[in-house]
């Protein structure tokens, strides 16, 4: 891990998540943290050797990976955490991501690992898209949501954090259906992204770019594929888990870890959702199992 300088105020920390840092003097804030404590340490003496005192966090959204290294930095220093609502009840009560994963009841020791389940940390301040203002500096604060519920994208001096928007090319080939937890609303921010006129992009799991359109075209084909893809499945019924079984042979995915299997699960929810929300589906009770249904068009 390294400091990356990106303009005078703005820079970030490489890694498997990437972390935004913003700067005015001598103080920085956090865009998301990473993984774990390793995470949270690592980042800290970073800012140390830039001579920056963290002042605040702000977290994207309440992915473990995004807020892991919270709990290390919040013991160790004076940062104020700064959260979307929603992603924010997560991200003090990180059990409630597992928890969904789990459809609500109490989650199996599979998903209690660091992956799914961060420690938790306080949040010091709800934020809504708009302006804020945080260490003497005037930020913008854009609604990514998609992805997760309640995502949010940090834009200074023209250069925009969007989180976990766009996955990269080598992302979505291999893991072919990327993490989605609303699928309206994902497409929307695509779009809308596509049209954004910033200086650089900053993505959270692959690397910054200037031009974000491939890589918004890329996910938008992607998303749109499944869509057809699963359309296709539901010219006969199904119930959830075939969908996810026909999708992951055709797909040629080999989930053998619980956590990946809930992680598909809840996505591919995300679409069946979508579909039945805009009336391409409808659903069909049988035999007490729920099965979807291709709506003709
Ligand atoms: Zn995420």
């Amino acid at each position: 891990m390294d400091y990356r300088s990106v303009t005078d105020n703005v820079g970030y920390i490489p890694g498997a998540v990437n972390i935004g840092v913003i700067r005015n003097g001598g103080d920085a804030l956090l865009i998301d943290t990473g993984l774990d404590k390793e995470n949270g340490r690592k980042t800290l003496r970073i800012l140390e050797e830039q001579g920056l005192k963290l002042k605040a966090i702000i977290n994207t959204h309440s992915h473990a990976d995004h807020f892991g290294g919270n709990t290390y930095l919040k013991r160790n220093t004076e940062a104020q955490v700064y959260a979307p609502s929603i992603e924010s009840g997560i991200i003090q009560n990180p059990l409630l991501e597992p928890i969904y994963l789990f459809h609500g009841a109490i989650p199996i020791r599979n998903l209690h690992n660091k992956f799914v389940l961060a420690s938790p940390s306080p949040v010091d301040h709800i934020i809504e898209p708009g302006k804020l203002s945080v260490i003497g500096l005037e930020l913008e604060i854009l609604a990514l949501p998609g992805h997760s519920f309640n995502q949010i994208g940090v834009k200074h001096d023209n250069i925009l954090f969007c989180a976990d928007t766009v996955f990269s090319d080598r992302v979505i080939d291999k893991y072919r259906i990327p993490v989605v937890q609303d699928v309206g609303n994902h497409i929307k921010t695509l779009r809308a992204l596509r049209e954004m006129d910033c200086a650089l992009f900053v993505p959270a799991h692959t690397k910054p770019t200037e031009d974000i359109k491939p890589l918004v075209d890329k996910n938008l084909n992607t998303t749109n594929s499944i869509i057809e893809d699963i359309k296709k499945l539901l010219k006969e019924p199904k119930t959830t888990d075939q969908v996810q079984s026909e999708l992951g042979k055709q797909y040629g995915l080999d989930l053998n870890v619980v956590q990946q299997y809930y992680l598909i699960h809840m996505t591919i929810m995300a679409y069946l959702g979508y579909l039945y929300d805009s009336k391409q589906a409808e659903i069909k009770m049988q035999d007490n199992l729920l099965y979807w249904s291709v709506l003709d068009s």
